[in-house]
């Protein structure tokens, strides 16, 4: 087993070594660990490792978490998160739990940050960019308890440090609490963070490339010499009008926004050595004196309760799967660039889980896993081209760059490019490559809510998206379709509505929210028929009438 080096845990402390490859069951423990099994284990319980054991749950797999932190985050990263993963989390009937724990309602984002500049989607209608306001601990909560709730058995204080896999297990070396121990699973995925040890230790690369911006942050509150104008902008003694927002200066970019605590978050953004401090942690001391060299003056602080310095990097994983090891989240990409990264690590997680179930309970069709690397990797490219362009366009003071700056507003002021910014940032409008002949413009697609009237009443999409189940949606009355996936009804859900402005005569989605197959509008049966059986057998694996047990059968 490979295990990590003594600086991810303390000196002195790495207990004995677990044989390379050694299959472990629970019937020949070795003295030094107890051992137990579980079927997928999932390292860190950040929101990419929630977000997958709560839908590992639902899709009817008991993961086991282990996070090495003992308590639940209490230190804030993320203020919240946008994108498309809002959507889905309304799919899942979740919304209503994320406002109670936000306090405001979710909505539209009315601005983004982008390459240094500031979109405004206020005028955007139908944006495709959604916000919700909830920093990251209570997100973290949340999702917590729901995957608790759903049957997740989550271990906190518990420290992956080695790994080791072969053709039947992962086997990994735990330190909890009470001393060292071993589980065994059939899958490990991990979902541990920028620093991911499971992706070391599995060896998969994360090339990249780290950025010369420092950015320095801190929770400030403000002495009464400093006036909040009704605006949002601030009045400093000394320095005058500080815009809400981003101000650049010839040293760097000096920005602030408010907190729903009343608090402001301050932060400076300087070009420095790459990887300047990196592992100090930051002090006031440091703060003020970015504040001063970019502003060119001192800004009053009253109490500053957090600060944190991070550098920008580009990172992708080269694999998202090495065999029995996946990674996912954070684990998988890095972006140079804010407020993206928790929508990408809990759809990775939602497009990986009920694959991933599907492989363990022995129903999951040939290459199925592997596509969760085709399309997440696919999705992290597509992030990291707009978070590098907007690395881009955010560098530099001189005029050159400014005009680069104001051209690129310019390019947005009409409502169809800026519609298709908001769809880039939230990571919307992105379609998976799908197999078969039929090319419905909506198969890949994120499924539209559609309001659908059945005999029962009116229901949507994303009520029946709720049990996170595959469905198909019969919206032209095709009894020779409904005939066709009646071999999958212990699997696939069939549903019979009628919708206004019907985009196709049916739909058959995935648990993930994907359109798996569509038929067009009077496609004939001929075409339709072996076409979804088609669809419906690459998906979702054997009809029941000639199913055959598939366990063990590689994914
Ligand atoms: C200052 C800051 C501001 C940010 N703002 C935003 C924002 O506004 N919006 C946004 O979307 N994103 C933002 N991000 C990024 C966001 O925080 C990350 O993308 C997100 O946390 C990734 O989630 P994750 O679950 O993949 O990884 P993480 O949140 O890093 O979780 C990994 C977990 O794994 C655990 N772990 C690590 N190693 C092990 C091990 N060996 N064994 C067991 N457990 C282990 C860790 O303790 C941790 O709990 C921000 C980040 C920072 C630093």
């Amino acid at each position: 087993m490979r295990e990590l080096g003594p600086a991810h845990g303390s000196p002195g402390d790495a207990g004995p070594a677990i044989p390379d490859g050694e299959a472990v069951s629970d019937e020949r423990p070795r003295e030094e660990w107890r051992v137990t099994h579980a079927d997928v284990i999932v390292v860190g319980a950040g929101p990419t490792g929630l977000m997958l054991a709560a839908e590992l749950c639902l899709a009817g797999v008991r993961p086991l978490v282990l996070e090495r932190q003992p308590q639940l985050r209490e230190t804030p990263k993320a203020n919240g998160f946008n994108g498309q993963i809002v959507e889905l989390v309304r799919y899942r009937g979740l919304l209503d739990r994320v406002e109670a724990a936000s306090g405001r309602p979710v909505g539209p984002a009315p601005e983004a940050p982008f390459g240094g500049v500031h979109l405004d989607f206020s005028h955007l209608a139908d944006s495709p960019l959604w916000a919700v306001h909830l920093p990251q601990p209570r997100l973290e909560r949340l999702l917590g308890e729901r995957a608790s709730e759903l049957g997740a058995d989550i271990r906190r204080g518990h420290e992956v440090v080695g790994v080791s896999q072969d053709d039947a297990a992962v086997t990994a070396g735990v330190r909890g609490p009470d001393g060292r121990y071993r589980v065994t699973t059939r899958y490990l995925v991990g979902c541990d963070g920028p620093h991911s040890a499971v992706r070391d230790l599995a060896g998969i690369p994360f090339p990249g490339t780290t950025y010369p911006e420092v950015n320095r942050l801190g929770e400030v509150t403000l002495p009464g010499s400093v006036t909040r104008l009704g605006d949002g902008d601030l009045d400093v003694p000394g320095l005058g009008r500080l815009r809400r927002g981003f101000t650049r200066t010839d040293r760097g970019v000096f920005g602030f926004g408010s907190l729903t605590s009343g608090a402001l978050l301050v932060q400076t953004t300087e070009d420095e050595p790459a990887g300047a401090g990196d592992d100090a942690p930051m002090t006031l001391t440091e703060f003020q004196d970015s504040i001063r060299r970019v502003l060119g003056a001192d800004l009053p602080l009253a109490e500053v309760t957090r600060l944190s310095r991070y550098a920008f990097q580009a990172r992708q994983a080269e694999r998202y799967r090495d065999r029995r090891i996946l990674v996912a989240g954070d684990a998988a990409h890095q972006f140079p660039a804010t407020g993206i990264g928790i929508n990408y690590g809990m759809l990775d997680a939602v497009n990986l889980a009920w694959k991933l179930a599907g492989v363990v309970s022995g129903w999951a069709p040939a290459g199925l896993l592997d596509t969760y690397h085709s399309e997440r990797h696919f999705a992290g490219a597509r992030a990291l081209l707009q978070t590098q362009a907007q690395v881009a366009l955010r560098r530099g003071q001189d005029p050159a760059a400014r005009d680069l700056r104001e051209l690129f507003l310019e390019l947005l002021a009409d409502e169809q490019p800026m519609r298709r910014m908001a769809a880039l940032i939230a990571g919307a409008g992105l379609r998976y490559p799908m197999p078969g002949a039929s090319q419905h413009p909506l198969a890949g697609a994120f499924a539209p809510d559609l309001t659908l009237h059945t005999g029962d009443g009116t229901t949507s999409v994303a009520e029946l998206m709720r049990p996170a189940r595959p469905i198909l949606l019969d919206l032209a009355g095709r009894p020779d379709l409904r005939e066709t996936a009646r071999d999958w009804q212990h699997r696939v859900d069939v549903h019979t509505a009628t919708t206004d402005h019907r985009p196709a005569d049916a739909l058959l989605i995935r648990p993930d929210a994907h359109v798996a197959w569509a038929a067009a509008t009077g496609e004939p049966a001929a075409a339709a028929g072996p076409a979804l059986r088609e669809a419906l057998s690459s998906w979702f694996g054997a009809p029941r009438k000639t199913a055959v047990p598939l366990t063990g059968r590689p994914a």
